[in-house]
């Protein structure tokens, strides 16, 4: 059976990074001018040698992107179920260590909100908590799909990662999709930022989406947390993850993010920063890769990046996304995972894309054409 992991070790972090860096000008003009890009063409892309590009890259990123996508924008809300967690990850909120009041949802007051995500307009709908097996384990989440399945089109989860058979057994309960973002592929890097917990073991993670693959998910989001290591690199291997699992679980479909390290109570400073201008850089390197991906952007950045951002290759955002447990309606003031950057409105968000030409999508068409 396929496996990642095999082919993830076949590389070193070292050679890798060092061959980015080492891409020239001509190397950039030879993958901007191919019809199908390599991943070493990938690797000139997000290189400092494409900086000087950059126009180029988003005019064609942008073209791409309306052959396949047209002007639409699909929007989603996250509906943080808990925040009780048992692992220690340096760059969050609820980690073990930070000594916030806990909470989890029961299910009067998951009606609460998914009634409040609904007065929205909202038909997809992602399920976040921390990783709690005890409170929050597989029965619970099974058991929330449940009830959010029949009021929404679309229900994503961005839980901990779960064996095949749990899989198995919430996707017949109306799972949709699972990100699950590695946060750092460097090895050594990543036990130093999750020293405890079962999110410590860093190729369980990373077999994660092979699991999900086998399972037979409707699609796999993937990403890291851009600020924990060279942000160059990380994508790298998350193009080659992508790759990887298109090739071998062609079925399923894929989408990316690109989580920018917020602040937080008790926070983390990113360790390598990135620009805004290199994140634009990064969203039109993937889909010059790849034209059938879609490229996530949540709130985390500001209005004005995601406002000139959907003309450059997005193609799905969460919008008026509360990062707490019952923050909706519920218990609004309980700290949010990370603070929340664009805080407009669903219906400032619709008003933002109809003003620059783009219609946006609540319904997962597909998923509703699957359920027939
Ligand atoms: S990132 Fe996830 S696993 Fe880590 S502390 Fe936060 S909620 Fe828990």
């Amino acid at each position: 059976m396929p496996n990642f992991k095999d082919l993830f070790e076949e590389y070193s972090w070292s050679a890798t990074k060092a061959s980015i860096y080492e891409k020239t000008a001509g190397d950039v003009e030879r993958a901007l001018s191919n019809p199908e890009r390599s991943l070493e063409d990938f690797k000139a892309l997000i290189s400092p040698a494409a900086l000087p590009y950059l126009e180029q890259m988003a005019q064609l990123s942008h073209e791409l992107t309306l052959q396949r996508f047209g002007h639409t924008m699909q929007l989603f809300a996250p509906m943080y179920l808990s925040n009780e967690c048992q692992n220690i990850c340096t760059y969050c909120g609820f980690s073990l260590d930070n000594k916030i009041k806990r909470k989890t949802l029961n299910d009067i007051e998951i009606a609460r909100e998914v009634q409040a995500i609904k007065a929205m307009g909202f038909e997809h709908i992602l399920l976040v908590t921390g990783e709690a097996n005890q409170t929050v384990g597989v029965d619970y989440i099974a058991h929330a799909i449940k009830r959010i399945r029949p009021h929404f089109a679309n229900v994503s989860m961005e839980v901990q990662p779960l064996d095949q058979e749990d899989y198995e057994h919430l996707i017949p309960a109306g799972l949709h999709s699972v990100l699950v973002y590695q946060e750092t592929y460097h090895e050594a890097d990543y036990k130093k930022h999750h020293p405890k917990g079962k999110k410590s073991n860093f190729h369980y993670r990373l077999d994660t989406p092979d699991r999900l693959g086998k399972a037979g998910i409707h699609k796999i989001g993937l990403g890291t947390l851009i600020g924990l290591e060279d942000w160059r690199v990380d994508s790298f291997f998350t193009a080659l993850h992508l790759a990887y699992l298109e090739h071998n679980y062609w079925q399923t479909k894929y989408s990316i993010s690109f989580p920018r390290l917020r602040p937080f109570s008790g926070g983390l400073e990113p360790k390598v920063a990135m620009s805004d201008k290199e994140l634009v850089q990064l969203i039109c390197a993937y889909r010059l890769f790849n034209q059938e991906v879609e490229l996530s952007l949540s709130t985390r950045e500001t209005n004005t990046f995601r406002n000139h951002a959907i003309k450059l290759g997005i193609t799905s955002m969460s919008a008026g996304s509360k990062t707490n447990p019952g923050g909706y309606t519920v218990e609004p003031q309980s700290l949010e995972q990370f603070e929340i950057s664009d805080e407009r409105s669903s219906d400032d968000i619709k008003q933002m894309l109809n003003e620059s030409g783009y219609e946006a999508v609540w319904k997962d068409w597909d998923l509703a054409l699957e359920c027939q």
